[in-house]
């Protein structure tokens, strides 16, 4: 299969029409099968319950050639189960397993030319969702919906190596005690758009959000999980259940346990521990992992040791070795990569 004409490598993180989407509608208390259109565009009442009350869920996820020239996709099954969690929560169907994942491979597979190549960083971006369609105006769940899945292909994250970044606490909080923050709604981002302008305007990549009840525990970026590694190399995620499980943190937990040995601890991580810390890392499944070099308190600088030039060695050493599992040059545990055919 012939790939179209793209500079891969110079590629942003940004939108680009493909040729093909999936579709599949809800109605009358069923899905319909699903299939894949050409028109991207979607035509929807003024009234519709997404445009007025946010009923919207989404996944994040990518395809990309390994090494020996297969296309895949990592895990897609956890990708199903927490689009199914975020569904529940709010008051969406429930789309099975099953017609999650052939939606997806459907998807790659119609727009195969535009998986990158092996060595060029970039990837085929997925991004399924669902919404409430049908107009709604007193405050209540649609009983219509749409699930779809788009592919736009994205440049490497880190262009000329990652650079570790400087992050800010915030100020706001990103998720409410028993609220949303454990699902992928569109309304936490919303929520978290004056956070991250603001961020930026003051100079920093990243917020970082305190649990909202207490303000002293570390929950997460707005839109990847920590890492941290201690001075003995521990690897530490917080704990909590207003963070979204991500599934690139869950992956590096089993690696860093599994493959490298590591000891590993999913608990509540409190602010006042990180001056302890020798390294952070933020993860998720556009960047994999980000270093974080400095966190900013309110003035107060808080530089982990492994400084502003390069990744933490831990860090680097979780990074290749799931980056390696991804692209089929270290061998991956059962079930982790779905090839597309
Ligand atoms: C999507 C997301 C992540 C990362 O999850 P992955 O499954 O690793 O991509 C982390 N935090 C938030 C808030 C997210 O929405």
């Amino acid at each position: 299969m012939e790939k179209k004409n793209i500079d891969w490598s110079n590629l942003g993180f940004g939108y680009m029409e493909t040729d093909k989407r999936y579709v599949a509608t809800y109605k009358d208390g069923k899905w319909d099968e699903g299939k894949l259109i050409s028109d991207s565009y979607i035509t929807m009442s003024e009234c519709a319950c997404v445009l007025q009350y946010a009923q919207t869920i989404f996944e994040g996820m990518k395809a990309y050639t390994t090494q020996d020239g297969r296309t895949v996709v990592f895990r897609p099954d956890l990708n199903a189960k927490r689009f199914a969690d975020s569904a529940r929560r709010m008051e969406m169907p429930v789309l099975s397993e099953e017609q999650y994942i052939d939606s997806i491979k459907q998807v790659v597979k119609a727009n195969e030319a535009y998986v990158p190549p092996y060595g060029t960083g970039a990837t085929l971006y997925l991004r399924p969702y669902m919404f409430g369609i049908n107009p709604v105006i007193g405050v209540k769940p649609a009983t219509e919906f749409q699930y779809r899945v788009f592919a736009t292909p994205v440049g490497p994250y880190f262009k000329g190596g990652a650079k570790p970044i400087t992050i800010k606490v915030s100020d706001y909080d990103r998720a409410a005690p028993r609220g949303t923050g454990n699902i992928k709604a569109g309304l936490n981002y919303a929520m978290s758009l004056h956070a991250i302008v603001e961020a930026h305007e003051q100079g920093f990549d990243e917020n970082m959000y305190l649990d909202p009840q207490t303000r002293r525990k570390v929950e997460e970026t707005g839109g990847a999980n920590f890492l941290f590694i201690t001075k003995d190399n521990k690897v530490v995620t917080p704990k909590s259940d207003s963070i979204l499980p991500s599934v690139t943190r869950r992956s590096l937990m089993y690696v860093a346990k599994e493959y490298l040995g590591l000891e590993t601890e999913e608990r509540e991580v409190y602010f006042d521990e990180i001056k302890d810390f020798a390294e952070c890392g933020l993860c998720g499944t556009a960047a994999v992992i980000s270093p974080v070099g400095k966190i900013n308190d309110h003035g107060k600088e808080i530089c982990l040791p492994s400084g502003m030039e390069k990744m933490g060695p831990i860090t680097q050493k979780l990074y290749e070795t799931l980056t390696g599992i991804q692209m089929g040059l270290v061998e991956a545990p059962e079930g982790w990569i779905c090839e597309i055919k």
